[in-house]
């Protein structure tokens, strides 16, 4: 059996001994069979059993509870919907991205009410997020999004704050200026998955750990199945975000994304007493050393590298997590955020990496289709910790058949388009890649940010 702490620091460190629940045994029946113990399927069998607690719900995890990135990412959770604001605004008015904002804050809300209705302790802490720019070229876009957020009226928990103010705060080198976000918390996103692993469990609902599902059926009736039995049930709900690559049926629906983080030992006090940093804010900042930060309850400074890959053929493998080029880039960036760290010699003592999933056109689908008995959240491009929440509570309100705010929006209805087939997928998305750092490098010499897309971005956005 895997040895499951050593899949990120937060699984490590979760409170949990990660020892897997029983597999299933044998065929069963039920009304809702749900593939994946992520933050997806858990918040969605959640707001089913809360809703409605006589519902038979079964959860099938091919690991553990909190195995993929739920268990591994940055513990960011920020109301950002991971579709950009400017689009939505274009594709679907300015009504529906204020809605969407608005719920996206309501997830960040919700979470920390669960943790604390359900006695969840992962370490939530409502401080707020910087978005910091630490070139003069990447000053403007901080400026546009506030724009952006102004002309939906949803400007007033934001504000720009200076490079001179910010530095007062927190000592993070080259500051140039930083958008604050009220709306956005810090977690141990483990504790989160595993706790509310044990409260659906507590609510009613079944668990099946170390069972893989290996394909669906919706006819004569929908199941999930195994290898060790099927799960026969009214609505199949597919929550393995970068996973659900694997399986043949929607594999051209999302793309896997490697993301890495390291994490350092717990700083000393009179460290933090320079660096400042009290409020355990989350920070993210753009860029080739860009990353995303959490300062960790026990005093440690976790760092996500920028710095993705997309396997060929979206062949997810445990290798994958381990990439020490891009370790040794985000310790390296770690440092130059701050320099303290290399002064007092303080040293990294994890790192690891999971997948996210990204979808062709990057909106996420949060959709129910009665007619198959199918349904499924994904495609957070990774910016998943709020945004499951958010797709946990409109499947909730679609399955049950209740019309609400939730279930008007367009990820209700949404189809992403398919990905490319390889290797058309894979070259194209390398040729991108390269020409965003070509453009990143050029804009950093000029200190201007152009906003002219690169000719693959054209081919590729058609
Ligand atoms: C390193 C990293 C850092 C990130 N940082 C952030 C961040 O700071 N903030 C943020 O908002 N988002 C972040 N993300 C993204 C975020 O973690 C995800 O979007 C979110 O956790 C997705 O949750 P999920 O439940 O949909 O998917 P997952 O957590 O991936 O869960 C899917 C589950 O399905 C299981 N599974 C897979 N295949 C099968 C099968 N065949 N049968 C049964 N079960 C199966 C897996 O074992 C897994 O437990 C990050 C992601 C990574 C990888």
């Amino acid at each position: 059996m895997k040895d499951y702490s050593g899949f990120s620091f937060w699984l490590e460190t979760s409170g949990d001994d990660l020892t897997p629940r029983p597999g299933i045994d044998g065929s069963i029946h039920a009304d809702i069979a749900i593939l994946g113990a992520g933050f997806s399927g858990l918040w969605t069998a959640y707001y089913l059993i809360k809703q409605d607690p006589s519902l038979r719900i079964v959860i099938l995890e091919k690991e553990i509870a909190g195995f993929g990135a739920s268990g591994r990412n940055g513990g960011w959770c920020v109301a950002e919907f991971p579709y950009p604001l400017r689009s939505l605004i274009d594709n679907y008015g300015p009504e529906t991205a204020r809605s969407i904002q608005e719920q996206m804050v309501q997830s960040v809300n919700e979470i920390g009410s669960v943790c604390e209705s359900e006695g969840i302790d992962a370490h939530y802490a409502k401080t707020g997020t910087f978005d910091i720019a630490r070139s003069p070229h990447q000053v403007p876009e901080i400026h546009e999004h506030l724009d952006t957020l102004t002309e939906i009226g949803q400007e007033a928990d934001f504000r720009i704050v200076s490079g001179p103010e910010l530095r007062q705060d927190i000592r993070v080198s080259n500051v140039q200026a930083a958008l604050w976000n009220r709306n956005g918390a810090s977690v141990q996103p483990a504790a989160l998955a595993r706790g509310l692993a044990r409260a659906v469990e507590k609510l009613g609902v079944t668990i099946f750990e170390q069972t893989a599902v290996t394909g669906y059926e919706t006819q004569p009736r929908p199941r999930l199945k195994t290898e060790r039995g099927d799960v026969w049930a009214e609505t199949l709900v597919l929550a393995g975000e970068a996973y659900l690559s694997q399986l043949p049926q929607v594999g051209r629906q999302i793309m896997p994304m490697t993301s890495h983080m390291v994490v350092t030992e717990p700083l000393p006090d009179e460290l933090w007493a320079q660096i400042g940093w009290g409020n355990r804010q989350v920070i993210t900042g753009p860029g080739t050393n860009g990353g995303y930060l959490n300062h960790t309850r026990d005093g440690r400074i976790a760092f996500g590298a920028y710095r993705a890959v997309n396997p060929f053929r979206s062949k997810i493998t445990d290798d994958l997590d381990q990439q020490e080029e891009i370790f040794a880039h985000a310790r390296t960036s770690a440092r130059e955020w701050f320099p303290l760290l290399r002064l007092h010699g303080i040293s990294f003592t994890h790192a690891w990496g999971g997948v996210f999933g990204v979808p062709r056109d990057r909106m996420p689908t949060m959709r129910y289709d009665r007619e198959t008995g199918i349904a499924s959240t994904r495609g957070y491009t990774g910016e998943g910790v709020a945004t499951s929440n958010l797709g946990g509570r409109m499947l909730a309100d679609q399955i049950l058949d209740r019309v609400t705010e939730l279930t008007v929006l367009p990820m209700a209805s949404h189809h992403s388009p398919d990905w490319e087939m390889e290797p058309l997928r894979w070259a194209g998305t390398q040729l991108v890649k390269r020409g965003l750092q070509r453009a990143e490098r050029q804009a950093k010499e000029s200190g201007e940010k152009s906003d002219k897309p690169t000719l693959a971005q054209r081919i590729w956005n058609r």
